[in-house]
């Protein structure tokens, strides 16, 4: 197997992500340890970004 773009398309079969322990979402890597959602194994604190509160519609300043 060559490293690369060609090896990029078996990624599907493999299982990277699991179920993560803190927000249930199934972003929890399972070879990086840490969750993508919530931050998981990375930090103790929630994953936030300030970028994330303009989604949602009551906290839009227009
Ligand atoms: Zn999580």
């Amino acid at each position: 197997m060559t490293k690369g773009t060609a090896s990029m398309g078996k990624r599907s079969r493999f299982r990277l992500h699991l179920r993560c322990r803190r927000c249930g979402q199934p972003s929890y890597h399972k070879q990086k340890s840490r969750c993508s959602h919530c931050g998981f194994g990375a930090t103790t604190k929630l994953r936030q970004y300030a970028w994330q509160k303009k989604s949602h519609p009551w906290n839009r300043d227009y």
